[in-house]
């Protein structure tokens, strides 16, 4: 093997649509290969998803835990070495490496069944580097087994944008058959969406862009609106995708009597201010959603397999990825942008 292999790194966090591709706050750099620590495996990416945490994390509202980090955490792969004491996964097995790494099993949340919440957890792709990379290394417990019908390509996004909008989708407590309105429509909102329906649900859509609408229609959404549109029924939950804190009051108006809104983003920019009547009131509920735990990860995965979720995807060459996250910022992606390697 290689000892070198070709990573990008976030070598310059600054607004992406504001700057010129010669500005990219993103770096194609070489990279010494990751040797697999103790407990850990290291994995030949075929398929690296591209989220908006990354977007956050390339424009400077996330700030980085480390110089130089590599991004991304939808990360579908194969095992080609395993660290010392490694036994989980075989050299040649097909795994996912996700957002949550590393928690520690002790503090309260931990034990809660919380892990989300642990202080001590870490995230790839933020605290260690990630899948925009040729190869990289995850601690083998916080892996994923892949279902066999996904390829590379599609089960890429149901590694984040999936996980974070199922357990989103929990937070949200909807009702069976309940009524559920979706700000945004990206890579999570456009798989979420299709669980909520496959389990009976009743979906409507408010987002900007034509071809994020049409996708909504396609997929089944009841009603298909502009972000700004007040809900067309009262609804029972309400999850806010778009990092965008003025739906905030829009979506809790949408809410009827014990309403539920969750945000699901990492980053919000500013709430407008709340009043109590308008937007809560009645008993409605505002939660946030905060990362996921490894039992999220394992019944989604089980969950989009056997409800035969349908992933739709833009794939981008691995050479491209800056391009990737320009056409995330300025609203260009159709579902999920993938970089492909080969
Ligand atoms: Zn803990
Ligand atoms: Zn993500």
């Amino acid at each position: 093997m290689a000892t070198t292999m070709r990573a990008w790194v976030v070598s310059d966090p600054r607004p992406l649509d504001e700057t010129t591709p010669e500005q990219s706050p993103l770096t194609l750099v070489e990279r010494p290969v990751p040797i697999p620590a103790p407990g850990e495996v290291l994995v030949r990416v075929h398929a690296c998803g591209v989220c908006r945490t990354d977007l956050h994390l390339a424009e400077g509202d996330l700030a980085p835990r480390h110089n130089g980090v590599v991004p991304g955490h939808e990360v579908v792969g194969e095992v080609v070495r395993l660290g010392e004491g490694a036994g989980r996964f075989r050299t040649g097995d097909r795994v996912g490496i996700a957002w949550l790494r590393h928690t520690c099993g002790t503090c309260r949340w931990c034990r809660a069944g919380r892990e989300n919440l642990c202080p001590q957890s870490r995230y790839t792709g933020w605290d260690k580097d990630g899948g925009y990379a040729e190869l990289a290394v995850v601690p083998e417990a916080f892996a994923y087994r892949i279902p066999p019908s996904f390829a590379d390509e599609q089960a890429a996004p149901l590694l984040c944008a999936g996980i974070i909008g199922y357990r989103s989708l929990l937070r949200a407590q909807l009702p069976a058959g309940g009524r559920l309105g979706l700000y945004g429509f990206g890579a999570s909102a456009h798989l979420t969406a299709q669980l909520a329906i496959a389990q009976g649900a009743e979906v409507h859509v408010l987002t900007r862009g034509d071809e994020a609408r049409e996708l909504a229609q396609k997929l089944g959404a009841a009603s298909v609106g502009g972000p700004y549109d007040p809900a067309p029924v009262p609804l029972d939950s309400a999850i806010i995708f778009a990092p965008a804190g003025e739906l905030v009051p829009l979506a809790l108006e949408s809410l009827g009597p014990a309403g539920t809104l969750a945000l699901a983003g990492i980053h919000l920019s500013d709430i407008p201010a709340l009043d109590y009547q308008r937007h809560l009131f009645r008993e409605r509920t505002v939660t946030s959603v905060t990362s996921n735990t490894r039992r999220d990860g394992e019944e989604f995965l089980v969950l989009a397999q056997r409800l035969g979720i349908q992933v739709t995807t833009t794939p981008v060459p691995f050479e491209h990825a800056d391009q990737a996250l320009r056409d995330l910022a300025t609203g260009h992606v159709r579902g999920a942008a993938v970089l492909t390697l080969t």
